[in-house]
This record gives C-alpha cells, sequence and structure tokens, in this order.
C-alpha cells in the first residue's frame, strides 16, 4: 500500500535515517554496548534541555511519565491546569490515581496564565500542578516563562509538565526554568516511532518523592536516577528507540538547534500564511499559536471559512498526505496541520500544493 505522509499532531513523518537506526542489531540492556549508547547521548540530551541532570527514558508513551509525576509528587492536592483534551484529561487521571485533584479550567483556544496558576496557588491546598506547555488539541501554546516565574513564587510546590509537543522545537531551559518534571513522547517533536518518552527531573522531586510510600516501581523516580547513574534504565529499555534517538540527535545538532527552531517557526508561520490564503481563522487566541502545529479554526469560534474537515482531509489524504480533521469536543470545528519534526519549507509547500488541490475539489 502506498504511503501516506503524517502531518497529523503526531505521530509525524519518521526518517528513513532513522528506521534504520531504529533496525540496529539487539544488545544486552545490562552490557557495556549499552551503557555506552546511553551514556554517549546522555550529553547531547543535556544540552537539548539545558540541564545538568540526567535525561531519563522511560519505555512508555508520555502518559506513562505524566502518570508516573503524579504518583512520586502528589501528597496534598494537584492543580490541574486545563485547555484542551490533553491538559484536561490529567485531572481525570490525578483522580484515577487516587490524588485529591482541582482543574484549573479556561476556554478551549485560551493559554494558562500565569497569575491564574498563582491565584490559585495562593490558597495554600496544593503541593503540586499539571501544565501543558503546547496543548496539542487546540494548537495553543501557553506562556511558559510565567509560569516559571510563579515556580519561583512557590519553590515548594512540584511543577509537572508536559511539553510533549514542544520538547525540541523551540528553547526549553530545564535548570532555568526551575521546573520537577518535564517530559516529552518521542512521536511527536522528535520524529520517532512512538513507544518512549524523554524526561528530566529536579532534586527537590527527588526528595519530595522519597517522602511517598506508594510511588510503585515502575515509574519511580528514584529508580530512574539510580540507575542513569550507571547509564542504565530501571528495566529492559525498548533499545531500538535509543538507536533511533541516537541517530535523532546527530541529525539536531548537525541542522543546529538555533536553526531547528527557526525552521519551525517559518514553517508554522507558512501554515498561518495558507490558511488565511483560504478564508479560515486560527483557533488560538491570538498571540498563542503553537510553533509546531497549525489549529485551524473552522466554525468552533466565530470567524472566518468553514469547510467540511473530513471531506478535506479524505480527499488530501488520497493526494498521499494526511492531515487530521480536529480532536475531542473541536473535532470537525476545527482542522490540524502539523509542522514539527523534520518538515522543511519544501516539503510543507508539497502539502500546500495538495491541500489547493484538495480545497478546490471541496469547491
Ligand atoms: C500526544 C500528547 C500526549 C499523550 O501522549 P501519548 O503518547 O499518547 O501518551 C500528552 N500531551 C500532549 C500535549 C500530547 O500532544
Amino acid at each position: 500500500m502506498a504511503h501516506v505522509k503524517l502531518f497529523i499532531p503526531g505521530p509525524v513523518e519518521v526518517s528513513a535515517k532513522t528506521y534504520e537506526a531504529f533496525c540496529t542489531p539487539m544488545i544486552g540492556h545490562r552490557s557495556k554496548a549499552f551503557s555506552g549508547l546511553y551514556a554517549g547521548i546522555m550529553p547531547q540530551l543535556q544540552s537539548l534541555l539545558s540541564t545538568k541532570r540526567p535525561v531519563f527514558l522511560s519505555t512508555s508513551s508520555a502518559w506513562g511519565v505524566m502518570e508516573g509525576a503524579l504518583r512520586n509528587l502528589v501528597t496534598k492536592k494537584v492543580l490541574n491546569c486545563m485547555c484542551g483534551a490533553f491538559s484536561d484529561k490529567w485531572l481525570d487521571v490525578s483522580k484515577r490515581c487516587g490524588k485529591e485533584a482541582e482543574g484549573l479550567q479556561v476556554e478551549w483556544g485560551s493559554p494558562i496564565r500565569g497569575e491564574q496558576v498563582a491565584e490559585r496557588l495562593k490558597t495554600g491546598q496544593f503541593d503540586a500542578v499539571t501544565y501543558v506547555h503546547n496543548e496539542t488539541s487546540t494548537g495553543v501554546m501557553s506562556p511558559i516563562e510565567e509560569l516559571a516565574e510563579v515556580k519561583r513564587q512557590f519553590p515548594d510546590v512540584m511543577f509537572i509538565v508536559d511539553t510533549v509537543s514542544s520538547m525540541s522545537a523551540t528553547p526549553l531551559n530545564f535548570d532555568a526554568l526551575g521546573f520537577d518534571v518535564m517530559l516529552a513522547g518521542v512521536q511527536k517533536a522528535f520524529a520517532l516511532p512512538p513507544g518512549m518518552a524523554v524526561f528530566a527531573c529536579s532534586e527537590a522531586a527527588l526528595a519530595k518523592s522519597a517522602t511517598v510510600a506508594d510511588r510503585g516501581y515502575y515509574f519511580d523516580l528514584h529508580e530512574f536516577e539510580k540507575n542513569a547513574e550507571k547509564h542504565m534504565t530501571p528495566s529492559t529499555p525498548t533499545i531500538g528507540h535509543i538507536y533511533a534517538l541516537q541517530s535523532k540527535l546527530e541529525d539536531f545538532f548537525a541542522e543546529g538547534l538555533e536553526a531547528r527552531y527557526a525552521r519551525h517557526l517559518k514553517t508554522v508561520k507558512m501554515t498561518h500564511d495558507w490558511a488565511a490564503k483560504h478564508g479560515f481563522t486560527l483557533f488560538p487566541d491570538e498571540g498563542y499559536a503553537s510553533v509546531t502545529l497549525t489549529c485551524v479554526n473552522n466554525g468552533a469560534k466565530p470567524g472566518g471559512r468553514v469547510i467540511d474537515a473530513q471531506k478535506l482531509t479524505d480527499l488530501t489524504k488520497k493526494r498521499g498526505f494526511l492531515i487530521n480533521a480536529g480532536y475531542g469536543k473541536i473535532k470537525g470545528t476545527t482542522f490540524r496541520i502539523s509542522n514539527m519534526g523534520d518538515e522543511t519549507e519544501a516539503s510543507m509547500v508539497e502539502l500546500f500544493s495538495a491541500l489547493d488541490e484538495s480545497m478546490k475539489e471541496l469547491g
């Protein structure tokens, strides 16, 4: 079957080079070859996140670490900042983990502002916050520097930050931001196959989790810490992913991180221009649009053109490109186009000409 190229906001298109690395013959996970592999990529991972802390590799999708962070760090009550499908879900997951939890809900399309979080933390009820930097369902990127400022006001509160669809596409300086857990799944901006998560935790997070008796084993931060000191993982990891990550980090640093960030800014601007050219508006509030995907307004909010988003998706799929016809409660009334991973100006142009033809066909 002919491959349909992915422009959905995860999983995204995986390069032939990455697949080749993924298929490197297997080694034992307690071997020198393995610790050499992990030790070899650690400095690049630390440089990517601007951190002196070890960067951990979890054999799970992002949700494993998102749930694990709650189990390690929440003893009193968690404030779940909610602005879309992924961030909203975190309240449900907190409750399912048996945690006291409360939502800070803003309208989908709006960002989470620092003062809103600070206002709630002032009540003194909370010992943890969950926050999604880049809400992939709405295409909103919340101002993360504002959250870092709130962390400085409330140093004892554990800040658990999902950068699933932004990590590696925009600068994220873990040590300077001061957060306690920051994580990503590799099938988004890293452009690896799904199945692994990358994360860092603070010393403060380790100290807090040491007081939690029922934090479990698989996502125990102390297990990750202890093993990472020897460049190992707590349990048998997805070794193919780590070879693929090694190959991907080579790509990141060959391009240069600044050039990589600039490329995402450029390709997302092209996507906004494509939408405007066809009379669409964007779903996110002005000034808060993501740099890794575009959530096009298609009736969810007043203003702009409205088409049959599923039909546009189907017609474009026939041309060999997959976009997404909206997620959760804004399915159909928005549609999403990803520019994350390896996409370039040239590859976006190919997508836009297919989309243009589909728009013509839609009439
Ligand atoms: C994709 C995504 C997740 C969930 O990732 P899984 O790989 O399904 O666990 C969480 N948060 C955000 C912002 C995402 O984009």
